[in-house]
């Protein structure tokens, strides 16, 4: 069993996990609300360390992450677990799991980093459920990842903390960050957490030098207004900048939010466009069939940059991170 990082003993057996924003008080023989963390006679253990339930060679677009190595293969790992409660989980049999339902097995970071350097993928990703509650056996494995010149990436919640987050920093390059709707009660009523939090370790991903790409889930009737919308997007030029890619997917009925139909496309098509009136260089429609917001082009002159069908993409207009038509700099990476 492996012992947790980040924790604080309270006395009486009791710890205090700070790895998330939960911030779990848990007595012996405990877990915290990700129910994988767990108090043994005043030992907190990262019990799913190196226990994968998910495996697979996936673009890295599927993340999604259109300006981190793209047209890229990364190898996606994900375990059990979630520290929030979201109602629209589309992950739910691996998220909402425990240790007694699932099926796991055993895969050391040595063998992770293996199997992604053999499967010719040129990143890492944790993914699938929140890799936060993972953080010990992810740090081991990106350590790893990073010296023999992968990428690595989170596709989070963003719930983690800040000096977790910068623990992370030396081996995490990318951080695909959900932003799930632009209000407190929003999550506190749908994920069973807080924004700011959220917020606030975004801004420390950004510091930190890591890329960030944030997804918003557009569900109708919950945080579909466009005045939520525009103040979100503010937000993300103000605070993470305006090369950003933000993402803007449509919702389909899932997991226990089975009440209200998928989000019309031409909602996302308008935010996409409301987005870039407002300044923000790179809004992507996702979820959606065909849309001109699935390309990249150049923000200075139009050129097609990345252009893109489903999953696959193709660089058509790129010199490294410039535009070949008019020379702008693009905040895309491309090498590891
Ligand atoms: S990771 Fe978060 S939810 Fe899990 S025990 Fe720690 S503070 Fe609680």
């Amino acid at each position: 069993m492996h012992e947790a990082l980040r924790y604080t003993d309270i006395g009486n057996k009791a710890v205090q996990c700070s790895l998330c924003n939960h911030r779990c008080t848990i007595a012996d023989g405990k877990h915290g609300i990700c129910g994988v963390r767990e108090n043994r006679g005043g030992i907190l253990y990262a019990t799913t360390y190196g226990l994968v339930s998910a495996e697979s060679v996936d673009p890295i677009e599927k993340k999604p992450l259109y300006h981190y190595l793209p047209g890229t293969l990364s190898y996606s790992l994900g375990g059990i677990g979630c520290n929030f409660r979201c109602e629209h989980c589309q992950n739910w049999h691996i998220s909402q799991a425990d240790r007694a339902q699932a099926r796991l097995f055993s895969l050391s970071p040595e063998e992770g980093v293996f199997r992604a350097l053999a499967s010719s993928c040129a990143s890492i990703s944790w993914t699938y459920n929140e890799p936060t509650i993972w953080h010990e056996y992810t740090l081991d494995m990106g350590m790893l990842a990073r010296s023999k010149g992968l990428g690595t990436c989170y596709v989070t919640n963003g719930y983690i903390t800040e000096d977790a987050l910068r623990e992370l920093s030396p081996m995490l390059a990318a951080y695909r960050v959900d932003l799930k709707a632009f209000t407190d009660d929003f999550y506190r009523k749908i994920c069973g957490g807080h924004l700011q939090p959220v917020l606030d370790s975004a801004v420390v991903a950004k510091e930190q030098g890591m890329h960030i790409e944030t997804v918003t889930l557009v569900i109708p009737g919950l945080n579909d207004h466009m005045e939520e919308i525009e103040a979100l997007i503010r937000w993300v030029i103000d605070h993470l900048g305006p090369g950003t890619p933000m993402h803007f997917s449509a919702f389909h009925p899932d997991y226990k939010m089975t009440d209200r139909g998928a989000t019309p496309a031409a909602l996302i098509e308008k935010i996409c466009a409301r987005a870039k009136e407002l300044g923000l260089r790179f809004p992507y429609a996702g979820n959606v069939a065909r849309s001109r917001f699935e390309d990249t082009t150049c923000p200075s002159c139009g050129a097609l940059l990345v252009e893109r069908r489903g999953f696959a993409s193709r660089i058509a207009g790129l010199d490294d991170q410039k535009c070949t038509r008019c020379g702008e700099k693009i905040e895309i990476v491309r090498h590891a």
